[in-house]
């Protein structure tokens, strides 16, 4: 599937607020939002000051944009996630939250095991994981409680998943993941909830954007 490959920091400026989408760069004072807090271009800075209040479509596209960015989705395939929010029984909104945050790529950078979900998005694409046992390289791929994710036995060697358990440690986990730093493994014990995920979304908004 396709994915957005420009400057991701952009995106932030865009929105106007911090997508962390660069791992530990977003945490210091290199952020761009923090250096630069209005739209990248040539007219950005004007954008700042040009409008008065926004429509509400304009609020409902912002927000959809938003939440597209974050899991680094392109719109064809969140329509799809919206679609498929719609048919499942609850709130459209939470379930399409519940959804995007059950991608393998998300469950990855939850667990800890990369340090964004750009990252870990490729190192599920270069075969470092198995899911419930079977080698899965589809950052699309939905877990569902349960499931088991581990890193390959001849990923492991690598440099990279050599050092991951001392920084593990220092990465928080979420309440509906286990993890198991010894043996870089974890599972989903539950379906992510709406209360569940920190980040401040509308994601009313999405739903109204897209049921216009
Ligand atoms: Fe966004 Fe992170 Fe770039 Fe800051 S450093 S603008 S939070 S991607």
């Amino acid at each position: 599937m396709a994915r957005y490959t420009g400057p991701v920091c952009k995106l932030c400026r865009r929105e106007g607020e911090k997508l962390f989408l660069k791992g530990a760069r977003c945490l210091s004072p290199k952020c761009a939002v923090e250096r630069r807090n209005y739209p990248a271009g040539q007219h950005g800075k004007n954008m700042q000051f040009r409008r008065g209040r926004a429509s509400d479509y304009a609020l409902q596209l912002r927000e959809k944009q938003k939440v597209r960015r974050i899991y680094g989705i392109l719109e064809r395939q969140f329509r799809r996630y919206f679609r498929d929010a719609l048919r499942r029984p609850g709130l459209t909104g939470a379930n399409l939250l519940s959804l995007l945050e059950s991608r393998l790529d998300n469950v990855i950078f939850r667990m800890g095991f990369a340090e964004s979900r750009t990252q870990a998005r490729q190192l599920v694409q270069h075969g470092h994981f198995n899911v419930n046992g079977r080698r899965t390289n589809i950052p699309s791929c939905i877990i569902y409680p349960g499931d088991q994710i581990e890193v390959r036995q001849g990923s492991r060697k690598r440099v990279y998943f050599k050092q991951l358990k001392d920084v593990l440690s220092d990465r928080s986990l979420v309440g509906w993941l286990e993890r198991d730093v010894n043996n870089l493994s974890g599972q989903m014990v539950r379906s992510p909830e709406r209360g569940d995920i920190e980040m401040t979304i509308n994601e009313q908004l999405v739903v109204e954007y897209y049921s216009r």
